[in-house]
């Protein structure tokens, strides 16, 4: 199969495609979606085939406006008004209870509850639209390489397997929505995103727990999802932590490791010998877009046998960057043995 790159003017094609039940990656503001018609199972299916995703992880069901998810939900949390007004389109993605039988279960993995959210991105709004259907969208990766972020990390991993990829060139956030379960009495944070959990509470004033899966590794995860393994490229990762820098790099030489770094400017500045990418600047927001792309592009570089990420505290948007890093990583950070 030809993958077509559609660009802003071919949005038709592209819905007509989607229509049809060929698959097609779109843009959001977080990474690209690998979308199918969420109303099609037989569609659906085919994403889980393309990406090697497990049957039982549960689709995200990408909605225009708000009012599409009212033919499938049974009941709002609430909050639901406050938070979609405050946070839609966005990064924000919402769990409820669905009525049942109102979407297969290929895309809810057979759970009484689906996951919502309407992109930021005018493009995949539109797309949406004139498609007809709300579509599922799980990162256009192949399952456990990190997402990606640019219409070409999309081809690199799926060209040949889906009919096509709509181009909106680099995302902004750089990492998936923040899960928002409201299908219980406590909202609670199931995967950490670009809303945080601090500007959750501030517009809600009521504190918003994070899943226990999330503070603690041991416990069982609520969605079968949040068990597999997650944005790993084919080089381990180390975390650094912020003293550890010298101690790490004197480890490599002994070693003869050849090191990739993954650092902001000011960490990177400092070594000048490594195979490096180089966050645009030294805030959270830049380290959170180049993440998965840096990832990405330390791998393809074939050049090193492993890869040293700088780490940020575990607050705000930092939250959801280390998330995604101690996946990538397999939780391990540099230590002297
Ligand atoms: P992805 O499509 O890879 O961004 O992942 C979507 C994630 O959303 C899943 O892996 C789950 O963690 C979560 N999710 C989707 N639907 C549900 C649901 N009904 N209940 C709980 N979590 C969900
Ligand atoms: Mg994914």
């Amino acid at each position: 199969m030809e993958t077509k790159i559609f660009q802003t003017e071919e949005i038709d094609q592209a819905a007509e495609l989607l229509s049809r039940g060929e698959l097609v990656a779109f843009p959001t503001e977080t990474v690209y979606g690998l979308g199918a018609n969420a109303l099609l199972p037989e569609s659906v299916q085919q994403v889980f085939a393309v990406k090697g995703r497990p049957s039982d992880n549960p689709l995200i069901v990408h909605v225009a406006d708000f009012s599409m998810t009212k033919a499938f939900v049974e009941s709002y949390h609430p909050f639901t008004k406050k938070i979609v007004n405050h946070f839609w389109p966005g990064p924000l993605t919402l769990i409820f209870s669905i009525k049942e039988g109102s979407l297969s279960p290929v895309v809810t993995g057979g759970l009484s509850t689906a996951a919502f959210r309407m992109p930021d991105n005018k493009k995949t709004l539109s797309l949406i639209e004139k498609t007809g259907a709300p579509l599922v969208g799980p990162s256009a990766n192949t399952s456990g390489k990190p997402s990606p972020t640019t219409a070409m990390h999309v081809f690199h991993d799926l060209k040949g397997k889906i009919a096509g990829i709509l181009d909106d060139g680099a995302t902004q956030i750089g990492v998936e929505s923040t899960v928002l379960d409201l299908s219980n009495e406590v909202p609670t944070i199931l995967r950490p995103g670009a809303v945080t959990k601090e500007a959750l509470e501030e517009v809600l004033s009521v504190e918003i727990p994070l899943d226990k899966h999330l503070v603690k590794e041991s416990e069982t995860p609520k969605a079968p999802g949040m068990k597999y393994k997650h944005y790993s490229p084919d080089t381990p990762v180390l975390m650094i932590a912020p003293d550890d820098w010298d101690k790490a790099l004197a480890w490599a030489r002994a070693n003869d490791q050849k090191v990739g770094l993954l650092a902001t400017p000011r960490i990177a500045d400092q070594y000048s010998s490594a195979d490096r990418f180089v966050f645009a600047d030294q805030s959270v927001e830049a380290a959170t877009r180049g993440l998965f792309s840096g990832l990405r592009a330390l791998d393809e570089a074939g050049k090193t046998d492993i890869i040293f990420a700088e780490v940020f505290p575990e607050d705000h948007l930092g939250l959801a960057y280390m998330n995604r890093l101690k996946k990538a990583a397999g939780q391990n950070y540099f230590s002297e043995k």
